[in-house]
């Protein structure tokens, strides 16, 4: 059996981009507006000999706050039970936001290992903005960059040394 990494955080943070770029593939679909990826994608990856797969959550979640409490607290719940390693990813350009913490939340009482992944760390000034995330209480973070790939080879790294 593969090992089974699960992607969750907000809409808008890149997980979809992270998603693509993993996966070699465009089969996620990625919109500059929030909530656009319509599915949950399931692909298969391998780095360093080990093979895994990589599920993309945010499915059906919109915009709207009241909507999103309940549909991000289902798939974070969903990806907890389906998969072996879980990467939160966040977004430097937005810093903490309170959806952030809400996962975060559930995050920390989880005991499969959680990765927290900080992404759109696309110069050495959103490396020192990154810092920031170490108030999420999950620990230490890998930032890297979704759209360049700047940085996914450490997280890679990171991933497969969880399984
Ligand atoms: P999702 O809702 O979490 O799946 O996010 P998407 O993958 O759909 O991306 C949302 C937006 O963030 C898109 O406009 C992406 O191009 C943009 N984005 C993703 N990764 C990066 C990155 O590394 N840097 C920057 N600047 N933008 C990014
Ligand atoms: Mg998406």
């Amino acid at each position: 059996m593969s090992h089974i990494v699960a992607i969750v955080g907000r809409p808008n943070v890149g997980k979809s981009t992270l998603f693509n770029r993993l996966i070699q593939r465009r089969e996620a679909i990625v919109d500059s507006v929030s909530g656009v990826t319509r599915d949950r994608n399931y692909g298969k990856s391998e780095w360093n000999g080990k093979a895994f797969s990589v599920i993309d959550t945010g499915g059906y979640v919109r915009g709207s706050d009241d909507i999103f409490e309940g549909e991000i607290r289902k798939q974070v719940e969903l990806a907890i039970d389906e998969a072996d390693v879980i990467l939160f990813v966040v977004d430097v350009e937005e810093g903490i936001t309170p959806m952030d913490e809400e996962v975060a939340k559930l995050l920390r009482k989880v005991t499969k290992p959680v990765l927290l992944g900080v992404n759109k760390v696309d110069n050495a000034m959103r490396e020192k903005d990154a810092i920031e995330f170490y108030n999420l209480g999950l620990g230490d973070y890998t930032t890297f960059a979704s759209t360049s790939g700047s940085g996914t080879g450490e997280l890679l790294d990171n991933l497969v040394a969880a399984f």
